[in-house]
């Protein structure tokens, strides 16, 4: 019999905010492997397609990290709510569970349309040998991921066989996801500027800045570029060595060599080894000051010797919180290039591209349709098209209008102006667990008064309801008692990530109208 134990996949999460959607998964160990094949040259499955997409979402999170651990599972199936996977071992395993799973199963749910992830299954099983790994990989079988080399870098002007065993062409080209190029990223107002600069740095014409600083908010193609510039350099000069890394990365990196006195190695790696650096959302070494101090002395060997450094990030280098001085005037030395969200001429056109890429049909009304109705990002967007396209293999129907917006309706998240006080107070009340009566209360309690001011911030800033209305609805309180909560918010907001995830999680109830 399988063991159903409920598992609490959330410790440790990066997302305190799934804690009450996720707490519940069963996962599962089941000694019997399905196999499909990820690379077979048949139509692909619909649960392919769902698992693919989700894949994409949490690699993008920490594409390095995610290579290691992927490397070690392989994907059986996604049928009826039940997903298959293979380990190589327990570790492996456990390991995926806490980290991965809490993300992927979120985005599989909301791309197969399931409200509840916690009705999805895992069935996991172990075998040493794994046929088709997630990514490939890295080092031989036997070790554990943790210390696999991270993504590659290659040696030039030696013949293959000379170059050192740690590093191959293959390793980098596993770590970039091969849709990823510049001929199939959609070039708007929005992002011209990035894109333009991307292309300059992979020797593409055009005025070259060193570095180049890809500054832009989440989903909005910055790992995209960063995939594209070493796609392009590897095409037209593979001996290039090419360094790709998420700055976690480079940090975890950076704390093994430490640890292992392989320095030397290390500093080899990145300065001498490497003709083009790119590394991937670098505000994570926010008040990491030794793994910073290792970077700016990286950074100023690659400069020194003219060679690019391309860096992303979800801010502005001034806007970099617990970063160096030195290090952010080093940032804004070359170009700063921002990418912001794209209009709607831009998205419809992405709708166009990943459509042909993915050989889904779709209509001009339909690919407007979704660019009107998704406009915060474009992994967002590029979900919406891929949960369409599954759920007409699925279902049999076409992709018309009248389907496409019986879909979205499902999933888009609701318009403010359909909103309630009561709706905002629903949500704030199920995200801190309280009732209703606490919230309206005279309780000052620390925390009941905090989902208070975070309630009336809410209403205040998407109702744009006034301060006395808003004093009547939370319990008949003087205006300027509201006044001050929204005001305390909004500057806590801004400065404290742990309320900034708060606010975010709440906010995500409301679009999916748990609240
Ligand atoms: P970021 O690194 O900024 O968070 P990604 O580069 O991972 O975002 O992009 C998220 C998804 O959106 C990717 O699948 C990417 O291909 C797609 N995307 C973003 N911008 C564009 C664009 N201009 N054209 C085509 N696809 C895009
Ligand atoms: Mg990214």
């Amino acid at each position: 019999m399988p063991d159903y134990s409920g598992v609490n996949v959330l410790q440790g999460s990066p997302y305190p905010q799934l804690v009450d959607k996720l707490g519940n998964f069963n996962l599962v160990t089941i000694e019997t492997p399905q196999i499909h094949s990820l690379n077979a040259n048949l139509p692909t499955p619909p649960g392919e397609r769902l698992w693919t997409a989700a894949l994409e979402q949490t690699r993008s999170r920490s594409p390095a990290s995610f290579e290691q651990w992927f490397s070690s599972v392989q994907y059986d199936g996604f049928e009826s709510g039940v997903l298959s996977l293979t380990a190589r071992d327990e570790f492996v395993r456990d390991w995926v569970k806490a980290h991965f799973l809490p993300d992927l199963l979120s985005h599989l749910a909301r791309l197969a349309g399931e409200a509840n992830p916690a009705s999805l299954r895992v069935k996991w099983n172990i075998s040493n040998g794994l046929d088709r790994p997630v990514c490939q990989p890295r080092r031989r079988n036997s070790e554990p991921p943790a210390s696999i080399p991270p993504s590659s870098s290659l040696t030039s002007g030696r013949s293959r066989s000379e170059r050192p065993s740690r590093y191959s062409r293959a390793q980098l080209t596993a770590a970039l996801n091969p849709k990823h190029t510049f001929p199939n990223f959609v070039v708007g107002p929005s992002n011209e500027l990035a894109h333009a600069a991307a292309f300059a740095s992979a020797g593409g014409g055009g005025p070259r800045y060193n570095p180049l600083f890809i500054a832009g908010g989440t989903g909005l193609g910055k790992t995209h570029l960063m995939h594209a510039i070493a796609h392009k350099v590897l095409d037209e000069r593979p001996d290039s060595r090419i360094v790709y890394v998420s700055a976690e990365h480079f940090t975890n990196e950076f704390i093994e060599a430490l640890q292992h006195h392989k320095m030397d190695e290390f500093r080899a790696r990145y300065r001498t080894d490497c003709d083009l650096l790119l590394v991937d959302d670098i505000q994570f070494l926010a008040g990491r000051e030794q793994t910073q101090e290792e970077f700016f002395h990286t950074f100023n060997a690659l400069h020194d010797a003219d060679r690019p450094i391309i860096v992303t990030s979800d801010k502005y280098p001034q806007q970099l919180q617990r970063m160096p001085e030195r290090l952010v005037s080093r940032f804004t030395s070359g170009l700063v290039a921002d990418i912001q969200t794209p209009q709607l001429e831009t998205r419809v056109a992405i709708v166009r591209k990943k459509a042909e890429l993915e050989g889904i049909e779709l209509s001009d009304e339909v690919a407007v349709m979704l660019a009107q109705s998704v406009q915060s990002n474009v992994r967002e967007l590029e979900g919406a098209l891929i949960r369409l396209a599954a759920k007409s293999s699925l279902t049999g129907r076409l992709i018309d209008e009248e389907f496409t917006r019986g879909e979205l309706a499902m999933v888009s998240p609701r318009r403010p102006e359909l909103m309630s006080v009561e709706d905002i107070q629903r949500a704030v009340c199920g995200h801190f667990r309280l009732s209703n009566s606490d919230l309206l209360s005279k309780d000052r309690h620390k925390s009941v008064a905090f989902a208070r001011q975070v309630a009336m911030y809410l209403c205040r800033q998407r109702l744009k309801c006034s301060f006395p209305e808003l004093g009547r609805a939370f319990g008949n309180r003087d205006h300027t008692t509201v006044m001050s909560a929204v005001r305390r918010v909004e500057a806590l907001r801004q400065r404290d990530p742990q309320v900034n995830a708060h606010l975010e999680a709440i906010e995500q109830r409301l679009a999916s109208s748990e609240g």
